[in-house]
């Protein structure tokens, strides 16, 4: 399938809509690969094989069932249209190995890297706790963990610069180490040797929020940019 299903869009999670409405059922197949967030931003979701993987800091790694209502996902099923083994691959330098392979500039892209990653900086934040927390509160308190000597896989997508309030501009990353144990938002990594995977996307479909909230919620477009750019890359 070459399409991306996403629920809501990473600008309706930034302005603060960010409480569980959706349940993953409706959204990851069997199959499905791809990323989101967990009700209140409590966890970063990575999705593969369906299963999905909620990393919260302070939390051991743990699967979300099906019913559990969230705020954000973005998913496909991945068949790897290229794949290539890179060498000394990093997030500096992971756009100019893509782009040795295909022009992404205006397309979408579910990518995966795969691999021995020497050097891995992840990110969690903490579970909300009941009282109110804006996006700021929650990025500002969110736990920053490095690790050496990890194998895994990098899941995501790159988004072009036009749909960057769909999704998150350029490329977004989730982490799953082998074991199942290890996740979370990926800020830096380096694999000397890894296996990069990418299938085109010709399709998003979005489902958008409908309840009354949403369409009372004011979104300020301008600082939003400014807040995807701080927060998610
Ligand atoms: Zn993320």
């Amino acid at each position: 399938m070459s399409k991306i299903t996403q629920f809501s869009t990473i600008g309706a999670l930034m302005a603060g809509y960010f409480h569980g409405e959706a349940p993953l059922s409706a959204f990851c197949s069997h199959r499905a690969f791809g990323l989101g967030c967990s009700a209140g931003i409590s966890g970063e979701l990575t999705i593969h094989d369906g299963r999905v993987h909620e990393a919260t800091a302070g939390e051991t790694l743990h699967c979300l069932s099906p019913e559990v209502e969230i705020p954000f996902v973005q998913v496909t099923d991945f068949t790897p249209q290229q794949e290539h083994v890179v060498m000394s691959i990093t997030h500096e330098n992971v756009e100019e190995q893509l782009g040795r392979f295909i022009r992404a500039d205006n397309i979408f892209l579910a990518v995966s890297i795969s691999g021995h990653f020497d050097q891995l900086v992840l990110r969690r934040p903490y579970r909300a706790d009941g009282s109110s927390r804006s996006v700021n509160d929650v990025a500002a308190a969110q736990k920053v963990d490095r690790h050496e000597a990890i194998e895994g896989r990098l899941i995501g997508f790159w988004t072009p610069e036009l749909f960057g309030r769909v999704s998150v501009p350029g490329f977004h990353f989730h982490f799953l180490d082998e074991a199942s144990v290890v996740s979370g938002h990926v800020l830096e990594f380096s694999a000397p040797e890894a296996l990069l995977s990418f299938e085109e996307k010709t399709t998003i479909e979005i489902v958008n929020p409908s309840s009354k909230a949403f369409k009372a919620l004011e979104i300020d477009v301008g600082a939003l940019d400014e807040m995807i750019n701080r927060i998610e890359k």
